[in-house]
């Protein structure tokens, strides 16, 4: 899990305050940059954009969709990605393709790289399956499937070495190789993201990703996060 990571790329300044802005044209008479020596601070608008826009679930989530953030996100495994990517509305990505390189793939099968930076596996322990039926994951077995990981990774090079492209061979590897990606989302959609992949049922990495994701929500636009953990975070308020 340690591998996982999040990190800003770039994120619209004063988010609170592009959206008390854009709040605040909705029912002014004049033109709203023109009085920007008077607007509230960064803080100030926070408070003001959850008393008029969130509170009591009002559903006037437009002004939300201004301030725009783009994140590197890192060291995922492919279902991980996958899943994320059926979020299309206000959410752009653009991910490692394995089309073009397989590098690492190689490394793995020279040893230079161990299994796990390029693969990953869920730890050993306790788990449930979708029909609730629990299992073990054990250390036995988690060693095993890194060996499968290793042989996968030796018949990639073999046939890498034989003149196959990177985009056919990239067909052996196993299913969850980590990728990496770059997503960009305004605070909307960031909160529709966490909505849907921050259940208690949702896949275990994908709850790991929300977890880092609200982290850097907190750092860029604390007063929205804070009103989203209190009252939406975790609590399977689904979307339409
Ligand atoms: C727990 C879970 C399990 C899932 N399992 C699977 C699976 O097994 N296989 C699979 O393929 N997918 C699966 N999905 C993906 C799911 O079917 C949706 O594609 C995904 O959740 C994206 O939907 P969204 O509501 O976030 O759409 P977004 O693209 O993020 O859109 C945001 C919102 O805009 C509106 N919207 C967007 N597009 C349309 C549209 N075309 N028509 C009407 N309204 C629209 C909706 O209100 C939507 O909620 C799963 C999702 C979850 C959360």
């Amino acid at each position: 899990m340690e591998r996982f990571r999040i990190d800003t790329i770039v994120a619209t300044p004063n988010p609170q305050q592009v959206i008390w802005a854009a709040m605040h044209q909705d029912y002014s008479e004049g033109y709203v940059i023109d009085e920007a020596d008077m607007w509230p601070d960064e803080e100030k608008a926070g408070d003001l954009i959850i008393k008029y826009l969130l509170a009591g679930n009002r559903g006037h989530y437009g002004p939300l969709e201004h301030p725009q953030i783009t994140l590197n996100v890192g060291f995922f495994p492919h279902s991980m990605m996958q899943q994320l990517r059926t979020h299309r509305v206000g959410i752009s990505f653009d991910v490692q393709s394995f089309r073009y390189t397989g590098q690492r793939v190689i490394d793995v099968a020279k040893n230079a790289k161990n299994v796990e930076e390029v693969f990953y596996l869920r730890p050993v322990g306790q788990y449930d399956n979708r029909q609730g039926k629990k299992y073990q994951y054990t250390a036995e077995q988690r060693a095993e499937d890194l060996q499968w990981c290793l042989d996968a990774c030796k018949r990639y090079q073999q046939r890498i070495e034989e003149g196959l492209s990177e985009e056919h061979a990239r067909g052996l590897i196993p299913f969850d190789a980590r990728q990496n990606f770059v997503v960009s989302c305004n605070t909307r959609s960031l909160m529709h993201l966490l909505d849907l992949r921050w259940k208690k049922d949702a896949q275990l990495e994908a709850q790991k990703f929300c977890e880092l994701l609200y982290v850097r929500f907190e750092e860029w636009c604390p007063a929205v996060a804070h009103w989203y953990e209190e009252n939406r975070a975790k609590k399977a308020r689904l979307s339409p």
